[in-house]
């Protein structure tokens, strides 16, 4: 399956995007907003904060005021406040640099344990800012991977991380994430998948089922 989706769309190559603690807010703005309007709004976070600690000083209605383009902003402005406030509390800073002391594990289970942040959001971190093998499950991605087989009908979003993380392989986790979620994209819609066009149609066990 990854030889057929890397073949159509060429195999993504990590690189690194951002720092763990950009990628934890990015994470946190990206939730139920398109992609456009969570760089938006990171930007504008961004140009209005010098640094997290700033963010995590000020007033909850500045940060609200600077993230209200992407939404949610009164849920999201206090819960990044009380996760940058959380990472503060053990290193004095609002810095993840020490993931690099921790192995998957431990990393995964640290940032589990910071306000709201669940296994996707932890994934997201450690996978786009560290390239380490941590699979995020989206809404994508958890569609594709039960229509292929990969996950059984009853696997809930929760386990999916690990066992699609397991099932890669380190080497392939980065790109089985981005191969899925562009083929979830553009072929495999959640309404109507295009089977007739899709690469995967003659292995995918859900193919013209629909
Ligand atoms: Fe999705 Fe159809 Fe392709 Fe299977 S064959 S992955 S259901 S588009």
């Amino acid at each position: 399956m990854l030889e057929l989706l890397d073949a159509h769309y060429g195999r993504p190559q990590w690189e690194p995007r951002y720092a763990p603690v950009d990628e934890l807010v990015y994470t946190v703005l990206s939730q139920n907003t398109a992609d456009v309007n969570t760089a938006r709004t990171f930007a504008a976070l961004s140009a209005r904060f010098p640094t997290w600690r700033a963010v995590r000083d000020a007033p909850v209605e500045e940060v609200v005021a600077a993230i209200s383009l992407g939404g949610l902003a009164t849920t999201k402005a206090p819960r990044i406040k009380q996760i940058l406030a959380a990472i503060s509390s053990r290193t004095g800073e609002p810095d993840l640099s020490e993931l690099d002391e921790m192995d998957d594990g431990q990393a995964l289970r640290y940032l589990q344990s910071l306000p709201g942040v669940g296994p996707k959001t932890a994934a997201c971190v450690l996978m786009f800012a560290l390239g380490r093998p941590a699979m995020p499950v989206d809404t994508h991605v958890y569609r594709l991977a039960r229509r292929l087989g990969l996950l059984g009908p009853k696997t809930t979003v929760e386990q999916a991380h690990g066992l699609l993380t397991e099932l890669a392989g380190p080497e392939n986790v980065y790109s089985l994430h981005v191969d899925l979620v562009t083929h979830g994209r553009r072929v495999c819609h959640a309404r109507r998948p295009e089977c007739s066009r899709c690469p995967l149609a003659q292995i995918c066990p859900s193919a013209y089922s629909f």
